[in-house]
């Protein structure tokens, strides 16, 4: 969806509103282009949702609001297009280890799975800061005592929706969430999917259209 549009596609949309159904070949006489030239804008219009096409009658308003379109197009994105890898450490690893990880991964949280790599738990930034503060050795303190463990952990799958994936992190008040495909005995951990990456995915929507 293009929520910015440029001067020509305003000047089209108008076009359509009042003339519609209109072929692409007026509408392109109307502007003095030509049909070619006018391609892009129409695809990414029809894409956008603001124009609707029928083959032969021409181009007509949707007439649907930015609103409803937004909402049309924020339910077309799923987890699997959006999610980044996962980083993940066994159950046993230190939690200096698991600092050490975080500033080498460039990550805010950490997957912890045990020796048949099934999800057990999660290690955010001030999970590893807040056993930073006490006089205890870090190299030899286990991370699995620190962590938020199973069955607490808010999981999604690769296809969910990023919205509903958003409404989980604003709710639940953290960060990401592991991207999980179900096994016997357990989740294994395929993803990550972070503010960082809806954020992302909302920037492609104003920007680039679907
Ligand atoms: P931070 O604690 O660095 O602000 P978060 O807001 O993500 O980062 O984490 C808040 C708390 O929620 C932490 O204790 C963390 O272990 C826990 N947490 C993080 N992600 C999840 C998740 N997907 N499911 C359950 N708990 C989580």
């Amino acid at each position: 969806m293009k929520i910015e549009l440029n001067k020509r596609q305003e000047h089209i949309l108008q076009i359509v509103k009042e003339q519609g159904p209109i072929t692409g070949e007026h509408i392109a006489e109307q502007l003095n282009l030509t049909r070619a030239t006018l391609r892009p804008d129409l695809a990414i219009l029809t894409m956008a949702g603001y124009l609707d096409a029928r083959p032969r009658v021409g181009y007509f308003y949707s007439g649907k609001s930015s609103a409803q379109l937004l909402t049309d197009n924020l339910s077309k994105l799923y987890v699997r297009d959006y999610q980044s890898i996962p980083v993940v450490v066994n159950e046993g690893i230190s939690v200096y280890d698991a600092i050490v990880m975080m500033f080498i991964e460039d990550v805010g949280t950490i997957f912890v799975v045990d020796q048949r790599a099934f999800l057990v738990g999660v290690l955010s930034r001030k999970d590893l800061l807040r056993a930073s503060m006490g006089q205890q050795d870090l190299t030899t303190m286990p991370v699995n005592i620190i962590m938020t463990r199973m069955p607490n952990i808010t999981v999604c799958s690769r296809d969910d929706l990023l919205l509903d994936v958003a409404k989980k992190l604003i709710s639940k008040q953290i960060d990401a969430l592991p991207v999980v495909k179900e096994a016997e005995g357990g989740f294994e951990v395929v993803g990550r999917i972070t503010k960082t990456n809806i954020t992302k995915a909302l920037v492609a929507l104003a920007t680039e259209g679907l």
